[in-house]
């Protein structure tokens, strides 16, 4: 999608959130980043899109620019079909409780001198929502909701806390003012694998009390399978692959998402290791490679990857990818099963 009619027929069709031609550039001593280039996708009510890719893929610029932290260079977010581009700052801060973000580092995104309760209470002070009492009261549903016993942490600093539950804070200070879109970056990284299930497990509880739009990014396909209704992978600035999330992991039709789910460890410590197929580092964003912008990394490469860019292409419904040579044919194969010393496709 990149016409404004897509847009606003996204946004006609019940999209809570789209993003329509988004740009994300800034300027550094060695050039032009072209951070965020040409992305377009939407969001439904109570929907999780996962956005997964390396480090510097753009994923987490493309989700600040969504809450305008900073605005996009060029593109429209339209968010409830107003787009966030064009507001006023003041316009901007009187949606902020509903656009909110939660960070990778729980620990260090928390004010370590101020209690949990405070906390929390935070935006409902900021906002002037409330009296005193139906903000307290609403700041222990929010610790109710979120697994904390508001008598037993209410009074307790960060430091006083584990990761787990400084997040589970993060995220109550982040809902407790009526968020309908929440982007969560990393969410889940710093913590240990044990805590991840428990987390992710509430926050989709959360979802389904508070109708929540997520947009859940990880560098990992593994960290989103479960939570994510729908997958977007990004590469270099740009959406390679958008699926529903059974159909991306069951049927890649991209060689980065299938180098991203080969790379997946398996739980099983008595299987193979992880084949390497995705080799050395993404190129510059500053300058780009021509045509496929994977194209430098992928085994499947042919001069007209260098020379045309692949558009953005349904493969089946609901299904695009940005590739000229999609695995459509062998999409069947189970992962681990494909062969990366097949003969080219075409
Ligand atoms: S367009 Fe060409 S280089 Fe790019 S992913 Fe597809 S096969 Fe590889």
């Amino acid at each position: 999608m990149s016409a404004a009619t897509s847009a606003a027929e996204a946004a006609a069709g019940g999209a809570r959130l789209v993003v329509d031609g988004m740009v994300v550039e800034y300027p550094t001593a060695a050039g032009t980043v072209r951070a965020v280039s040409d992305v377009s996708f939407e969001l439904g009510a109570g929907e999780t899109l996962g956005v997964v890719g390396e480090s510097g893929c753009g994923k987490s610029t493309m989700a600040r620019a969504v809450l305008q932290l900073p605005a996009p260079k060029a593109g429209r977010v339209l968010f409830e079909d107003t787009d966030l581009t064009t507001l006023s700052g003041d316009r901007m801060r009187r949606l902020r409780p509903e656009l909110q973000m939660v960070f990778q580092d729980p620990v260090s995104s928390l004010n370590p001198r101020r209690t949990v309760r405070d906390i929390v209470a935070e935006p409902l002070t900021i906002w002037k929502k409330g009296t005193r009492a139906e903000r307290q009261q609403k700041v222990d549903e929010m610790l109710h909701a979120v697994g904390l016993d508001p008598q037993e942490y209410g009074g307790r600093k960060p430091t006083e806390l584990s990761g787990g539950q400084c997040q589970r804070v993060a995220i109550a200070r982040a809902l407790v003012a009526g968020a309908k879109l929440l982007v969560c970056d990393e969410p889940v990284s710093s913590l240990d694998v044990s805590l991840r299930a428990t987390v992710l497990n509430m926050l989709e509880d959360l979802q389904d009390r508070f109708d929540l739009s997520i947009l859940f990014i990880a560098h990992d396909l593994a960290v989103v399978k479960n939570i994510s209704d729908r997958v977007m992978v990004m590469y270099l600035g740009k959406i390679v692959e958008i699926a529903d999330a059974d159909a991306l992991y069951a049927r890649p039709a991209h060689p980065y998402t299938v180098a991203l789910l080969d790379s997946i460890p398996d739980p099983d410590p008595d299987a193979p290791a992880p084949k390497a197929s995705l080799a050395g580092d993404p190129p510059s964003p500053v300058d780009p490679p021509s045509g496929c912008r994977f194209r430098t990394r992928c085994a499947w490469a042919q001069d007209v990857c260098a020379q045309v860019e692949p558009p953005l292409a349904e493969v089946a419904a609901g299904h695009r990818v940005a590739c000229h040579f999609p695995f459509v044919a062998t999409g069947t194969l189970p992962i681990r099963e494909r062969d990366h010393t097949a003969p080219l496709p075409g």
